[in-house]
């Protein structure tokens, strides 16, 4: 296992392109939209029940945002690309509709993934109207990024050459000298094109798109909040090399 993953990790940028977990279906959501496209939007959220939230770097402007928000479900996941403009769109029936979105996905009924916390990442976008702190705050929410950790580090555990081999298999530190376990630090934080790297063997460039983040998200989660062993995950991944081979 760990001999892969050290070839693996040399050669990061020879790895196979990320591959979400389940087929994926875009919604483009502005105020020109369909109105059926729209009301789908809402009756899609009030049947799920987790969703992903990726607030798109530098579409923070004082009155436009743009935010993605994947609707995960059992056989597939439905990705929201949420555009909305303060001046444009304020006083329209639009309005409503996403304020009325937001109000369901915060619901303490459902559950909000983000990679880093939730609150740090949508507080910025309460200056919309569209949903306040107090409702962000209010949410469940799981941070991927730190739930990831201890689950990767209980399957990849140290090898028998390290010096912390048995001893804390949870923890990462300096004595740590694996190469499949790249952080030596409790402190420090899995980066997402690594946690997909040195889980799945895929690669996914930092450069990609926030669908891509979206979907990379609702991956590691899936397989963490399922608690795939290691064994369910190499049956996973020869799966995927298989199908790659015979396509
Ligand atoms: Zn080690």
């Amino acid at each position: 296992m760990s001999t892969i993953n050290n070839n693996i990790n040399r050669n990061i940028n020879e790895l196979p392109q990320f591959k979400p977990i389940k087929p994926c279906v875009l919604l483009y959501i502005y105020r020109a939209q369909a109105q059926f496209v729209l009301d789908e939007l809402i009756t899609e959220a009030r049947k799920t029940k987790i969703f992903t939230i990726v607030p798109e770097i530098g579409s923070l402007f004082s009155n436009y945002m743009f935010i993605h928000v994947e609707l995960v479900q059992d056989s597939q996941a439905i990705i929201a690309l949420i555009e909305y403009c303060t001046e444009r769109d304020r006083n329209s029936s639009y309005y409503h509709i996403v304020h009325n979105f937001f109000t369901i996905i915060f619901d303490s009924s459902k559950i909000i993934q983000t990679w880093g916390n939730l609150l740090d990442l949508l507080v910025p976008y309460a200056q919309y109207g569209l949903f306040a702190s107090s409702d962000v705050s209010q949410a469940q929410s799981i941070n991927v990024q730190k739930i990831f950790k201890p689950w990767y580090n209980n399957i990849f555990r140290h090898d028998i050459q390290c010096q912390q081999y048995r001893k804390y298999d949870e923890i990462d530190s300096s004595l740590c000298t694996c190469c499949h376990r790249p952080y030596k630090s409790s402190s420090c934080q899995w980066s997402i094109s690594r946690a997909i790297a040195y889980t799945f063997d895929e690669r996914y460039d930092y450069y990609m798109h926030d669908i891509h983040k979206c979907l990379a998200i609702t991956k590691l989660g899936h397989v963490i909040n399922g608690k795939w062993t290691s064994q369910k995950l190499n049956a996973y991944k020869q799966k995927q090399f298989i199908k790659k081979k015979n396509p």
